[in-house]
């Protein structure tokens, strides 16, 4: 008889202090529970159904992830993060669409390309015309003012990673504007995401080089397999679109976060209740 371990997470859990909550989930799934920093794990004499880790997490406001079997934590080697509404808690492009009066119309493409509608190419090139004329300058003021806040636990996550050697990185279907100025703020190895065009201080409304797309988030993975002697199986990815799919399905280990549906339904860990930092407590020895 098989058996399962799922682990229990939730934004700020404290087990010494929600050891209730976290006994109510394991009697709730008839497991033993193991009590650990930040988290933790239940121990299950079977696997149970999907639906029923949801239902009890959602009734006890709880993360319930089945930890997934052939994954080998200790060789986890990479995080690969997607940035928009991923490490950070907005879309890049609409922010900077709000300072441009124009929100509403980019806002829309950008909900119909994550919902997998549109494809990401097409939407991406329609939203950065919309853009064409802005100053530059409408891009500084959209890192400095605040617009871009980090998701929570991602400075935990990237904290946490740092100690066992693991490296970190960011890929985005939005701008390198932004990767390059987030991978200095919390230390990341790399980052790759699209170039604005730009001439006398103002944005061209079209794009400079390849365009990032699903596609590209896949290769970059790869690239950076090959650039550091890794293997796929070593990667954690985690990202909240459609556009993440192809990504996430090389990596050894996929995370949705607070994820659309279609992404969802594809990754064996879903994070809706808890900080990003709680892919930590998948990836502990
Ligand atoms: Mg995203």
């Amino acid at each position: 008889m098989s058996r399962q371990v799922v682990v229990a997470t939730a934004l700020g859990l404290d087990p010494a202090r929600d050891r209730g909550r976290l006994e109510a989930a394991a009697e709730a799934l008839g497991g033993r529970l193991e009590e650990r920093a930040g988290h933790g794990r239940l121990h299950l004499d079977r696997p149970l159904p999907r639906e029923r880790l949801e239902a009890a997490g959602r009734e006890l406001g709880l993360d319930l992830n089945p930890l997934p079997e052939g994954f080998d934590p200790r060789r986890v080697a990479l995080l690969l993060s997607d940035m928009d509404s991923t490490l950070v808690a907005a879309e890049t492009i609409d922010e900077i669409a709000d300072l441009a009066g124009l929100k509403p119309q980019v806002a829309a493409i950008t909900e119909a390309a994550m919902r997998g509608e549109l494809d990401f190419a097409e939407a991406l090139r329609r939203r950065v015309a919309l853009l064409r004329g802005l100053e530059a300058e409408a891009l500084e003021r959209v890192w400095a003012e605040g617009r871009l806040p980090l998701s929570p636990g991602a400075e935990a996550l990237i904290a946490g990673l740092r100690p066992r050697g693991i490296r970190s990185a960011v890929v985005s279907g939005g701008f390198d504007y932004f990767t390059a100025r987030l991978a200095r703020l919390l230390g990341l190895d790399a980052h790759r995401a699209n170039r604005l065009g730009m001439r006398e201080g103002r944005l061209t409304g079209e794009l400079e080089g390849p365009v990032v797309d699903a596609r590209a988030k896949a290769a970059f993975l790869e690239e950076l397999c090959d650039r550091w002697g890794l293997r796929p199986e070593q990667v954690v990815a985690v990202g909240d679109g459609a556009n993440d799919l192809p990504m996430l399905r090389r990596a050894g280990l996929a995370v949705a976060w607070r994820a659309k549906p279609v992404l969802r339904e594809a990754a064996p860990v879903r994070l809706d209740r808890s900080g990003l930092d709680a892919i930590l407590a998948f990836i502990e020895p």
